[in-house]
């Protein structure tokens, strides 16, 4: 595959909240599933492929679900454990790539340019891929499409699912798209098609010979872009995720505050915030900023490097204090924020802070309330001293 000019498979997790929930209890294996609140308001989040030949499906009202699907079993969603397993499925992921575009919790591109040596040809590639994510999760299965572009990597992925593999060679992308309904084309929502529909354009194919100017005549601009993929023709490159350069935690207050010891308690929950969101994201910081918006909106800051990162909100809190005490300024004030900078994936010794053992207790504290906000929502723990604002942002 070497000889493709790029090398790019999108990989999509099969019927992921159903699959897992399966995966968590036996008792569901090989049974209809819908994932989503059980109230007659809720919508189904997912339905595995047991439920689907009732044609139920994500996005339906689960009151309509339950009717064309009687037997099915309708759990409540437990997002904690689809992101734990999300963050397995993307690990695996990045064993295999460096350039890993999560669209989702379920579903990603990786570039695979010129990696043959490493992983076989396309085939043997989508093989190991398929078969690690397996392993790594203890049986759940990916649909995998290998082609030279996103698009048609995506398009290929969808093709044979569940638990596919599909490769497209670059040089018979066009090809095999031709006799493909104009629903596969990204943009061509049902309005869309049935205009197209109207025009007696039904397949990828007819979009591809199409006059352009006719086409842009009849439906508008879209048709250059529909054009192109229809073409097989998608430059877009896999777009690695980037780090975020800062988090920050900002609240505007009820009351304009000025005494230092009202901003103190203020920044504690902005360091909780943003401590929590640090462990969550896995990032350790560098660097902490503390803002605060005097009533006039005059902005003063301060900001503070580390000796070691952090992402303990103690630590932050602590840090922020230092910044406020260098403040020559009496306020009163409309704003307060606390935003951690320098930002670094955690892991290895960044982890230093963490295991000091100043440190340890609150750091172990601070897990310990992460995995209740994990399972009752945020705001299930208070601090005594949090006081209360217009609310975060
Ligand atoms: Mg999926």
């Amino acid at each position: 595959m070497d000889a493709w000019p790029r090398t790019i498979v999108h990989a999509d997790m099969d019927a992921f909240y159903a699959a897992i929930e399966q995966l968590d209890n036996p008792e569901l294996r090989g049974r209809p599933v819908l994932v989503g609140p059980n109230s007659h308001r809720g919508v189904v989040l997912t339905a595995s492929y047991e439920a689907r030949p009732a044609r139920v499906g994500s996005a339906m009202p689960m009151a309509l679900a339950r009717r064309r699907c009687p037997n099915a079993i309708v759990v409540e969603p437990r997002f904690a454990r689809y992101r734990e397993v999300s963050r397995i499925v993307m690990g695996v992921f990045a064993n295999f790539s460096p350039d890993v575009e999560a669209l989702s919790l379920d579903e990603a591109f990786l570039d695979m340019s010129g990696s043959s040596h490493l992983f076989g040809e396309p085939a043997a590639l989508g093989r190991r891929l398929k078969a690690a994510v397996a392993d790594a999760t203890g049986g759940l299965t990916v649909s995998v499409g290998i082609s030279g572009t996103k698009y048609v990597a995506k398009v290929a992925s969808a093709h044979r699912k569940p638990d596919g593999l599909t490769i497209v060679s670059p040089d018979r992308a066009r090809e095999w798209l031709a006799p493909q309904p104009v629903a596969v084309l990204w943009g061509a929502g049902p309005k869309l098609q049935g205009r197209l529909a109207d025009l007696g354009l039904m397949t990828v194919a007819q979009i591809a010979v199409a006059d352009p100017q006719w086409l842009v005549a009849a439906i508008g601009k879209t048709a250059l872009h529909l054009q192109a993929l229809s073409r097989a023709e998608d430059a877009r490159s896999v777009e690695a995720l980037r780090h975020p350069k800062s988090i920050s935690s900002e609240l505007t207050l009820e009351t304009d505050v000025a005494a230092h010891e009202e901003i103190r308690r203020h920044l504690r929950r902005a360091a909780d915030t943003v401590g929590r969101r640090l462990r969550k994201q896995a990032y350790t910081a560098r660097g902490v900023r503390l803002k605060l918006k005097r009533s006039d909106f005059r902005i003063l800051s301060r900001q503070t490097a580390l000796s070691e990162p952090t992402q303990s909100a103690e630590r932050l809190w602590q840090v922020a204090q230092g910044c406020l005490a260098q403040i020559d300024d009496r306020g009163p004030y409309r704003l307060i924020g606390l935003g951690a900078f320098d930002l670094a994936a955690a892991g290895g010794e960044s982890q230093l802070d963490l295991l000091c053992t100043a440190t340890e207790r609150s750091a172990k504290l601070e897990a310990a309330l992460d995995a209740i906000e994990d399972r009752f929502g945020p705001g299930a723990v208070q601090r005594a001293v949090g006081p209360r604002g217009r609310g975060p942002r």
